[in-house]
């Protein structure tokens, strides 16, 4: 892990990842060892890995499969609903499944046909049925918190579209802990400052078998896009991604993100050797740069 100037052997990675997710549970305030979680499961790495690592630090954790009804040619659907049912069996967990067009009659690609008469791809629909199904689910069954397996990548991808588009409103509401209100669960992410890699590594060397294949409708996404440039960012800066998250955290948690700083400019004076604004107390930066280059000669 270029990023942390650390090489671990298997069996202190597999004891390294647990640790730090409950360090990170404990940091951002995600749940107490009592609070009853819902993890929502797609078959994949991550959701899969995120359900094995709160098992194993001792928490009660159930999780949510959602039937979207996607084939692609693949049996998408149907081969992560087999995965994650497998996971469940042998590792004895209380597993809820929900079949979207069993419930609501049609099936994401089909709902996504009717609404936007064909045009594009589902996952506007998609991801707005899953939020809706996943926050009913976990408040009708009486859950205190659900718990998604988003990873760095995923998180770093979505600050990027929404700093692109400087978009303050989605901006402010990213992060690793949405906290609960009325008829909305809280959400949390216990995985969000780990990277693709780890989490991958951590399923491989845990033997879960998940689902390799992307969801068919991934392809071309934006998301895939803007993870694709910040990994080129990240193979010449190692640590590249964890800083730009961990610093955006950062801002958002002193309040300083989109606030003008109208007090900044009430507090500068003249310099006394050029007259220009500046904070310092006595010269300004340049002025006591020239100084000390003078007295230096
Ligand atoms: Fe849904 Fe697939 Fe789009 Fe993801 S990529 S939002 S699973 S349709």
């Amino acid at each position: 892990m270029r990023q942390h100037k650390l090489a671990l052997c298997k069996d202190h990675y597999l004891e390294w990842i647990p640790e730090q997710t409950a360090r990170f549970i404990k940091k951002y305030e995600m749940f107490t060892p009592e609070e009853k979680i819902l993890v929502a499961v797609s078959g994949g790495k991550d959701s899969l890995a995120l359900w094995d690592i709160l098992t194993r630090l001792g928490y009660q954790a159930d999780g949510l499969y959602l039937g979207l009804g996607i084939d692609g040619g693949i049996n998408y659907s149907h081969e992560s609903q087999r995965l994650t049912e497998k996971f469940a069996y042998e590792n004895n967990l209380k597993l809820h499944v929900l079949d979207i067009e069993k419930e609501y009659g049609q099936s994401i690609p089909v709902l996504s046909e009717i609404s936007h008469r064909g045009h594009g791809r589902p996952c506007a629909v998609c991801g707005l049925a899953k939020r809706h199904e996943m926050n009913r689910i976990a408040r009708e069954l009486g859950y205190d918190v659900l718990a998604t397996g988003h990873n760095l990548d995923d998180e770093a991808a979505v600050l990027f579209g929404n700093t692109l588009r400087w978009s303050a409103e989605h901006i402010l509401r990213q992060g690793p802990v949405l906290p609960g209100a009325d008829g909305l669960a809280r959400k949390v992410k216990p995985l969000c400052r780990f990277y693709e890699r780890e989490m991958t590594a951590y399923s491989i060397l845990r033997g879960i078998e998940y689902i390799y294949e992307e969801c068919p409708f991934a392809e071309g996404s934006q998301s895939i896009f803007y993870k694709e440039a910040l990994n080129q960012l990240e193979t010449a800066r190692p640590g590249a991604k964890l800083i730009y998250y961990l610093g955006f955290l950062e801002a958002r948690k002193s309040g300083n993100l989109f606030v003008e700083k109208n007090e900044r400019h009430a507090q500068l004076h003249p310099c006394p050797k050029c007259g220009q604004p500046t904070s310092a107390p006595e010269l300004c930066s340049f002025c006591r740069m020239i100084e000390k280059a003078v007295s230096e000669v």
